[in-house]
């Protein structure tokens, strides 16, 4: 057999195997020592959910956001990092969920943002392709260690212990696109206590969530269940135990945390 078609034939067998462990091994009559909860995010009008397979972050992808971290936005090539599935923390339409203060910081920022989901992936997947593969939108918060995230990029570690802890991705439910359109231009803002901190609207992005979707293919195969948090505006700032978020984003419902 011609080594293409050996690599072809086995890596979609491998592909196959991993799509079916990660439907849930019990099911396939699979034995395992013990269980681990798969990350659904709840459809919206749908009795389906998202199962989730990777959160995919980019970084610094507001001018004004960039420069307030330090860097210059008009000579940066996007960047991104990771969180663990498991930071999801589902937050109900209509409720405010109870986030724990988490522990190590003493400098806890919020960052609102669009969220996209994908439907399907690729590899290298065109600019003018890219929004085929989103199944729809949500509204995120992109939680921050901010003093552990600065202290590790001083030091020129990974950025992890700043980003991708427990619960660190609050998420609405996902709303589809034949219910919602795609999301490129409305007004996003948040809030703490009534006071508005973040307010801006997503086509001050510097890439767009089309870009976002071509560059990571570049770096990394795209498949359905992944979710892009397409980047934070300007005045990120501290939450204390006791302050309450609210989040804006013009054509999808309010989302809200209250920090315990
Ligand atoms: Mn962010």
């Amino acid at each position: 057999m011609p080594e293409l078609d050996r690599r072809a034939l086995f890596g979609g067998a491998a592909l196959a195997a991993g799509a079916v462990l990660a439907s849930g091994a019990k099911a396939q009559g699979i034995k395992t020592p013990f269980s681990v909860p798969d990350t659904l995010i709840p459809i919206v009008g749908s009795d389906q959910q998202f199962p989730v397979r990777r959160i995919y972050c980019i970084g610094r992808n507001y001018a004004a956001h960039a420069r307030e971290m330090g860097s210059d936005p008009s000579r940066e090539p996007p960047f991104f990092f990771q969180k663990p599935t498991d930071a999801i923390q589902n937050v109900p339409i209509g409720t405010v969920a109870e986030h724990p203060y988490p522990p190590l910081t003493q400098n806890y920022h919020y960052e609102v943002e669009l969220v996209a989901a994908l439907k399907s992936g690729g590899r290298n997947i065109p600019q003018d392709k890219a929004l085929d593969h989103v199944f729809g939108y949500a509204l995120g918060l992109d939680m921050t260690r901010r003093d552990l995230q600065r202290a590790m990029g001083d030091q020129k570690k990974p950025w992890e212990i700043g980003k991708s802890f427990d619960r660190s991705a609050p998420i609405g439910p996902i709303h589809p696109v034949d219910r919602v359109g795609h999301l490129g231009k409305g007004r996003i803002s948040l809030a703490v206590n009534g006071a508005i901190k973040q307010d801006a609207t997503l086509s001050h992005m510097i890439w767009s969530v089309a870009e976002q979707i071509s560059k990571l293919s570049e770096a990394n195969e795209l498949f359905p269940g992944d979710i892009i948090y397409s980047g934070t505006p300007e005045n990120v700032g501290p939450v204390v135990v006791g302050d309450t978020i609210l989040c804006k984003l013009e054509g999808l419902p309010d989302l809200s945390i209250r920090i315990v």
